[in-house]
């Protein structure tokens, strides 16, 4: 009998599983990965865990992905966590911080690493990135002390709902820019242990493995620009428009056009909730800063302090989909619920 831990590799899609086609564009390979793992003679190394691989249908170009994707996923670890040590998706990275946002929301009671990988060139190829992250992710998806849902790629282990995309070429294509790497993964494995979340301390009230269920909610997204008017953002907010991550300038500025701001406060006073998150790379809204971002609380748009757009908006969205009443969901966002915002 093997005392091998196991672990469960979901493979959703993503350039790592990809073969080219016809007309030399990647695309997901239906059977291409498990005939791929059985080329890589390492996983049978006794360092590494047995393998339980499950492989979504259809396989999703991660720009495909949907929050009824999310569902799927998350409800497939709830099932089948019991005989596992940790989980590895496999995933496109085009929209991976979404995802691995979303993870960190719906499962409550989280006592196991969830790993999400995947690679910018396909295992098939020759230079391919994804059997250093496939296998490190493996080993990563063991660690005891690990209860919440990461991103690995490209020697870095981060918060998956701190994190995002940040090269569409590099092999360390993500970045967490407020909080550290968990982990700096090289000749060891160095990590920042005071980072980490204890076992079953995710969203909601203790208790065993389980998932929250999403509703079919609009819930959009709009990055300020020079010259945006308030007849722009009445057409974005329409119903059924129940919430908007609003990316602002800054520290949570916006220009002061009244007309603009009546736009914001009309919807707020219609029970929508605007969620401001900054455009910069690094850094936190501060609405009490600036005059311009006054204006903005004045409006009733809530500070989405130092939380990426990724994870506003599926927090935005895991809480729409409960039955919450609009302040409800305006307070639970002020509030940090699976290590996504400080303070
Ligand atoms: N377009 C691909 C995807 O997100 C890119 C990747 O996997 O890196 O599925």
């Amino acid at each position: 009998m093997s005392l091998r831990p196991r672990v469960l590799l979901l493979h959703t899609g993503g350039t790592l599983g990809m073969r080219r086609g016809p007309d030399g564009s990647y695309a997901p390979a239906p059977g291409a990965l498990a005939e791929l793992l059985g080329r890589l003679p390492e996983l049978d190394d006794p360092a590494l865990p047995s393998i339980d691989l499950l492989e979504e249908d259809p396989l999703l170009d991660s720009s495909d992905m949907r929050p009824t994707d999310w569902q799927r996923i998350a409800d497939t670890i709830v099932e089948r966590a019991a005989g596992v040590e940790g989980v590895v998706v496999l995933h496109g990275t085009d929209t991976m911080a979404y995802t691995a946002s979303a993870l960190s929301f719906m499962l409550e009671g989280l006592a196991m690493p969830v790993v999400l990988t995947g690679s910018q060139i396909p295992l098939a190829e020759i230079r391919s990135d994804g059997r250093e992250n496939l296998i490190t992710s493996l080993l990563l998806a063991t660690t005891p002390f690990l209860a919440e849902v990461v991103v690995y790629l490209g020697g870095a282990v981060l918060r998956g709902n701190r994190s995002t995309k940040v090269s569409a070429g590099g092999f360390d294509a993500f970045a967490s820019p407020n909080l550290p790497p968990l982990a700096d993964v090289g000749v060891d494995v160095q990590w920042r242990r005071a980072l980490l979340r204890a076992p079953g301390l995710g969203p909601g009230v203790p208790g065993p493995l389980r998932t929250s269920r999403l509703r079919d909610v609009s819930v959009v997204a709009l990055r300020l620009f020079p010259g945006i008017t308030g007849s722009v953002l009445r057409q974005v907010l329409r119903d059924p428009v129940r919430a908007l991550v609003l990316e602002t300038y800054g520290s949570g500025n916006a220009p002061t056009d009244p007309d603009l701001i009546a736009a914001l406060a009309e919807a707020t006073a219609r029970g929508v909730v605007i969620v401001s998150v900054t455009q910069c790379l690094r850094g936190e809204v501060r609405m009490g800063d600036y005059a311009t971002g006054r204006s903005l609380a004045d409006a009733g748009v809530v500070s989405g302090g130092d939380m990426t757009a990724e994870a506003a908006l599926t927090k935005l969205y895991v809480l729409v989909s409960q039955d919450r009443s609009a302040a409800d969901v305006a307070r639970a966002m002020l509030a940090d619920r699976a290590g996504e915002r400080s303070g």
